[in-house]
């Protein structure tokens, strides 16, 4: 079995009853990086919503390191499309919130959370609010918030498409660099996107869903050696391939 398994994900949502997800099956080995690319309003947020225990399917399962996913869990962490900070707190004390199930003291909490902060380049950024930030930033924070706890999965809903494309560009590279650390990389990363160069950048495996109701077209092995270059031709095989298998 592997790392993580979702399996025959089945879902609509109570009120239309119209079917979202149909059969969602796919599956990531420990230290993969998946990207679930697919048309907007296809269900991909519902689908890691799901992952994450926040909603329930209507049949199927999710099953991480061995273990049935039925609700929330502190090993799980989410990344928002629109950051999801608390204006009222500090950034400091909003990557502070990652840690509130943890059993730590108080001066060891701000330690690990001050280090997080540090490791995503906001030295200096601890006792600003958020909405001082500009959004690179903001989801710098998102991500040590997500973090900062050591997830076993980390789940990003579209992290970089809120943000203009040069912010984006740097932040992904960070989010690589931070990941290369065995200290803070998840055992597992999912990311929802709907730009296949983002994906072929940074995955491993691509897994391509089609319009609603979603189903799997196809899951893709992203085996270009890292650094990748966006102009090379393995690259621009990969997102022409992608794109062929949406145009079916
Ligand atoms: P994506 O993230 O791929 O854009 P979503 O998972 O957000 O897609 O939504 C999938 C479908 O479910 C869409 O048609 C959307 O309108 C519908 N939907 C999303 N959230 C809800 C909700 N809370 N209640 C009812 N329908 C919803
Ligand atoms: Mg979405």
């Amino acid at each position: 079995m592997a790392f993580l398994n979702v399996e025959k994900i089945n879902f609509a949502y109570p009120k239309s009853g119209l079917t979202v997800l149909d059969g969602i099956s796919f599956s990531a080995n420990e230290l993969e990086f998946v990207s679930i690319i697919g048309p907007s309003g296809c269900g991909k947020s519902t689908l890691l919503r799901i992952m994450a225990g926040l909603i329930k399917a209507d049949s199927g399962s999710v099953v991480l390191a061995g273990k049935k996913i039925n609700g929330p869990s502190s090993s799980i962490s989410f990344v928002f499309q629109d950051f999801a900070l608390l204006p009222w707190l500090s950034n400091l004390e909003n990557v502070k919130i990652g840690l509130a199930s943890k059993p730590m003291t108080e001066d060891e909490r701000e330690k690990t959370a001050l280090e997080m902060l540090y490791k995503l380049e906001l030295k200096g950024f601890e006792d600003a609010y958020p909405n001082l930030l500009s959004g690179g930033m903001k989801q710098r924070v998102g991500l040590a918030r997500a973090l900062v706890s050591n997830p076993i999965l980390l789940l990003m809903d579209e992290p970089f498409s809120s943000l203009d494309e040069l912010t984006a560009n740097s932040l992904r590279k960070t989010v690589v660099e931070v990941l290369k650390d065995k200290k803070t990389l998840p055992k597992a990363i999912v990311m929802v996107s709907h730009n296949i160069e983002e994906a072929v950048e940074m995955s491993d495996k691509i897994v391509v869903l089609s319009n609603k109701p979603a189903v799997v077209k196809k899951v893709l092995e992203v085996r270009i050696k890292r650094p990748r270059d966006r102009g090379s031709r393995e690259f621009r095989k990969k997102v022409n391939e992608i794109y062929s298998i949406f145009a079916e």
